[in-house]
């Protein structure tokens, strides 16, 4: 492929913007520019004209669901809240750790304020009258813009006693977190918000109605309230009316990997995988083959060349067995070692469980030491049969999310690469040369 970039380099996003205009900008919109552009119009509306009901009744229509990786209605998440009794809490789960995953620092880099009045107003729809951004310490830029902006909002009284001079009051603050991958994981980030080790919480009771210092509470993605502002802007039957109807409205993709055009494309569900790789992403460079493409991070199961047609969209996706997840797109072309990419998954999670059950502490561990004899050439025949073994013990027995997802990769990499497993470990050999291996009779 000829690799030309679609758009001029800085500009990060690479595509023409459907509800994310602001990303398409290589500056920050502080206070003046984003109010210039009609920023906080829809707060404005939103707590002078209309009822919270009225608000929630707007993000029903449009269908949103969140967009950090569940896929969950924000309604529903939103009035379950609003149905406990005060106190009740926003967080904004700005812990993005999903490897392959950037579109959350974009949106607080280039545009903080849509976040800010994207929070405000599902405060104000669930009666919240205090809010946290969990942030992670990774994104110390991220961390200055974002502080710089909530003190432009409390200074024209978007944020603090009696917003714009309404009944609504609200607080915001931003928590840095200390590097935990776990602490993306909405309890173990309101364990870390109270002062304490980041450990998730065996549920229920579910954050809803027990959630930070156990009052009601939403964990919300960023990418989720940045679309509040335009829904109400241009109502939920508007943003409703982008997708293919699975999924309303559009999502942030992140595409990286052997791909001539990486970067973040903003595109409406349902465009298809082939849409993104072969058409935004301008295809493989040096026209190798397509080898498979690892949605979600490293949580998912891989996607493979003839699953390339697929709707870019939660329903499909969870129909093929994978996860679209927060949107990430890891493109592998026909140089890369599933074996090695098992073994760097491995030590990934080997080193980002939290030790706290033993399915995972243990089984990460275990699968950790496995994949590094295999890419010595010290494998053994039956290590694959307890690798199955072991995946499925973690799936079945993990308190989180990230013990159950943990094998996703080296088992799914198992089923569809085999004869690669098999030469590593019966041949002692890695084709491809990637591996570290040495023979050792
Ligand atoms: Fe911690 Fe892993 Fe257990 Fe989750 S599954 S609580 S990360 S040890």
């Amino acid at each position: 492929s000829a690799c030309q970039p679609l758009l001029p380099i800085g500009n990060p996003l690479r595509n023409e913007p459907v509800v994310f205009a602001g990303l398409a900008s290589s500056t920050t919109a502080f206070m003046k520019e984003y109010r210039d552009r009609g920023g906080y119009r829809s707060l404005e509306r939103a707590i002078r004209a209309l009822t919270p009901e009225g608000i929630l009744t707007e993000i029903e229509k449009s269908g949103l669901s969140g967009r950090g990786g569940g896929g969950f209605p924000a309604f529903k998440k939103f009035a379950s809240v609003r149905l406990q009794p005060p106190p009740r809490y926003i967080i904004c789960n700005a812990d993005e750790g999903e490897p392959g995953t950037f579109k959350d620092r974009v949106i607080m880099e280039r545009d903080p304020h849509l976040l800010i009045e994207g929070m405000l107003i599902a405060a104000y729809a669930m009666g919240a009258g205090s809010g946290y951004i969990y942030i992670r310490s990774e994104y110390p830029h991220a961390y200055r813009i974002l502080d710089k902006a909530i003190s432009e909002a409390m200074e024209k009284g978007y944020i603090g006693d009696r917003v714009l001079g309404t009944d609504f009051s609200f607080n915001l603050r931003l928590y840095q977190g200390a590097g935990a991958y776990i602490c993306g994981e909405e309890t173990a980030l309101i364990e870390s918000l109270e002062g304490k080790r980041g450990f998730p919480r065996n549920k229920p009771p579910h954050v809803f109605e027990k959630g930070l210092w156990q009052c009601a509470t939403d964990v919300s993605n960023v990418e989720t309230l940045a679309n509040l502002p335009v829904i109400l802007e241009k109502g939920g039957n508007w943003y409703g009316g982008l997708g293919d109807g699975r999924t309303p409205g559009t999502k942030l993709f992140c595409l990286s990997g052997n791909i001539c055009r990486p970067g973040l494309f903003e595109i409406p569900f349902g465009k298809t995988l082939r849409d993104l790789i072969f058409g935004l992403g301008g295809g493989i460079p040096g026209n190798r083959r397509l080898k498979a493409v690892l949605p979600s991070g490293h949580v998912s199961q891989f996607l493979l060349p003839h699953q390339i047609d697929i709707s870019l969209d939660y329903p499909s996706f969870k129909d093929a067995g994978a996860m679209l997840g927060s949107g990430s797109m890891i493109v592998l072309d026909d140089s890369n070692c599933m074996v090695n990419l098992a073994f760097w998954v491995s030590a990934f999670f080997h080193h980002e469980s939290c030790g706290q059950c033993t399915p995972c502490r243990d089984g990460t561990e275990d699968v950790y030491e496995i994949m590094v004899k295999i890419v010595q050439g010290e494998g053994k025949k039956d290590y694959l049969d307890y690798l199955k073994l072991l995946g499925e013990y973690m799936v079945e027995a993990s308190i989180c999310g990230l013990g159950v997802t943990a094998p996703s990769i080296p088992l799914s990499s198992i089923v569809h690469f085999r004869e690669e497993w098999e030469e590593h470990i019966l041949g002692r050999r890695c084709a491809l040369g990637v591996c570290p291996m040495e023979r050792k009779m």
